[in-house]
């Protein structure tokens, strides 16, 4: 299985940082076939980051949509309307939960229109700090993971990516605040039992399941080791060119 490199780059940059941002990263990175290099800009940036980008280095993905693809929802943009443009869409990201008040239930109409309009979801399930310290973590890994894939039947499964994000790893700057390699072990094992109980074993070996959560050049790598995990969710270090492009190089030399 290839490894994912995805940078989140939520609201920062504007369209023309963006852009110069873009055009360092393509001149820097050599093509690597069993890397899927993937950036997330802001929406506004999707349209014209999609003519200047090279699809065989990278791709894009959008940070959100909206699950209709047409109609009276002002404001909003369609997975239909980013058909063809992006790649990818982060969808159920835990600051889209916290702040924007996304339920599972929207969360599965995302990743269902992303699928419909030729997408691939990459779905963020995790528990926050206070659910951890009442030992919900797995009922609430549970709960996201089957909500969030509630519309999606076995013809559609393949077509999914997991990122696992606990939500209090997150922008952390705290050591005491990162997420352990075998903390994310045990989830990352959890959820392959939860697929494979609702979909297979061999649809639970196959899907991607990324980790999230405070990723710089000088954990990547211990990361990227974790059993069951197939690559990272990067926030922050994912705006500062060099370290996004350490953790491409590390990825590289640990899938070797
Ligand atoms: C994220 O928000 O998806 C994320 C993982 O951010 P950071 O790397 O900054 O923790």
């Amino acid at each position: 299985m290839r490894t994912y490199i995805v940078g989140n780059w939520k609201l920062n940059f504007t369209v023309g940082e963006a852009s110069i941002y873009l055009h360092k990263l393509l001149k820097k990175m050599p093509n690597y076939r069993d890397i899927e290099v993937v950036v997330a800009p802001s929406t506004i940036a999707l349209q014209p980051l999609s003519l200047q980008i090279d699809r065989h280095k990278m791709k894009l993905s959008a940070q959100n949509a909206f699950y209709r693809d047409y109609g009276a929802f002002t404001g909003e943009t369609s997975f239909t309307q980013l058909r063809g443009i992006v790649d990818y869409c982060i969808i159920g990201h835990s600051e889209r939960r916290y702040i924007f008040s996304e339920s599972d239930k929207v969360v599965s109409k995302k990743v269902a229109a992303a699928i419909r309009n030729k997408i691939t979801p990459i779905l963020c399930i995790g528990e926050t700090e206070s659910e951890r310290a009442f030992g919900e973590t797995k009922d609430v890994i549970k709960d996201q993971l089957i909500g969030g894939l509630s519309e999606i039947g076995d013809d559609d499964i393949d077509k999914i990516i997991v990122a696992y994000e606990p939500v209090w790893a997150i922008s952390s700057t705290k050591s005491s605040k990162l997420a352990a390699p075998d903390e994310i072990a045990d989830a990352v094992k959890l959820i392959r039992e939860i697929l494979s109980e609702v979909y297979g074993k061999k649809v639970a070996e196959s899907v991607p399941v990324l980790f999230g959560g405070s990723v710089n050049p000088s954990n990547a790598g211990a990361y990227l080791t974790v059993p069951g995990v197939n690559g990272l969710l990067i926030g922050g270090s994912s705006l500062i060119l060099s370290e996004f492009t350490d953790i491409i190089e590390i990825a590289k030399r640990v899938h070797a």
